[in-house]
């Protein structure tokens, strides 16, 4: 193996990224990138070296992450994981990408399964004990989903006694067991394992935030069994891009990456492709460079 400083050397004349090739969006078109323009030994410069990078996101998310029948994801989420592997000189090809559910998002990342988790992650001060967030580049909100016929439920004070599905791990369902405790709430692993149980009534209610529902009502609307969202978002949730926590140099890039993507269009490039489809255009967030003590 080639030390980083050995690897420097050589690296400062390589021209490690291949030009974009099959994409038509744009979005994720992947420019040239020297590998000595990284600092020597971070995180960017090893996987710019290596060509390759590893990504968590959802696989069953409609907008953000879903897994098409090609086996990659697409959403969202993804695009801008491809974005900011594509500032590595990492095109599609090179990115493996690895399912993560809400509950081992924080594990994949202590582990090093994966670089980085891009998954309606919402950023918060828990998480931050033991990974870092880049962004946020999105601010969703938690909401309620009913079957469309449902009149009993407006909002989150109509949950007592209510079965309501949610994720193990996640922020809504911590959000539900805390302050509607009142609520019959059943955990799965995954979002999709709350859908069946709604359409067949063994739940009341699905709650997570209002864009992943937004994608399922989107699903549902030609079927037999159409799903609706029902009221406010009632929390926010800022969506962050996990990173080891201790790899400031990495969060910091990414934020730089973000910070460029928003001013240039790319950022709502991959929106409208996308989650924009169905839901309106987000205000442009404010990126947080917060302090790890
Ligand atoms: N954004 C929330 C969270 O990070 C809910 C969505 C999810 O579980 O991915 O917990």
């Amino acid at each position: 193996m080639l030390t980083p400083t050995k690897w420097t050397a050589l690296g400062a004349a390589a021209v490690l990224a291949l030009a974009a090739c099959g994409s038509d969006d744009g979005a994720a078109e992947v420019e040239e990138v020297e590998a000595g323009e990284f600092p020597e030994g971070s995180t960017m410069a090893e996987l710019a070296e290596a060509g390759e990078i590893t990504i968590g996101t959802k696989f069953d998310q409609p907008l953000f992450g879903l897994q098409a029948p090609s086996g990659a994801p697409e959403g969202f989420d993804v695009e801008i994981a491809k974005i900011i592997a594509g500032e590595l000189g990492i095109d599609e090809g090179g990115i493996e990408w690895v399912e993560t559910v809400s509950a081992n998002r924080e594990p994949f990342i202590v582990d090093g399964t994966v670089d980085m988790v891009v998954a309606t992650y919402t950023i918060n001060d828990e998480r931050k004990e033991v990974i870092s967030f880049a962004g946020p580049y999105y601010i969703a909100g938690q909401s309620l989903m009913t079957l469309a016929d449902n009149d009993e439920i407006e909002g989150p004070e109509d949950l007592a006694g209510m079965s309501v599905c949610s994720v193990e791990g996640s922020t809504p369902a911590a959000n539900i067991a805390e302050n509607y405790p009142d609520a019959e709430l059943s955990l799965f692993a995954a979002y999709t394992d709350c859908l069946e149980p709604l359409r067949n009534g063994q739940v009341d209610v699905v709650t997570t935030d209002n864009v992943i529902l937004a994608g399922y009502v989107a699903e549902s609307e030609d079927t037999d069994v159409p799903f609706k969202i029902v009221g406010e978002q009632f929390t926010d949730e800022p969506y962050g891009i996990g990173v080891a926590r201790e790899d400031d140099e990495f969060r910091n890039w990414i934020n730089d990456v973000l910070e460029e993507i928003f001013e240039d269009g790319r950022w709502l490039e991959a929106w409208n492709e996308t989650a924009g489809t169905v839901l309106p255009e987000p205000e442009v967030p404010t990126v947080d460079r917060y302090e790890t003590e």
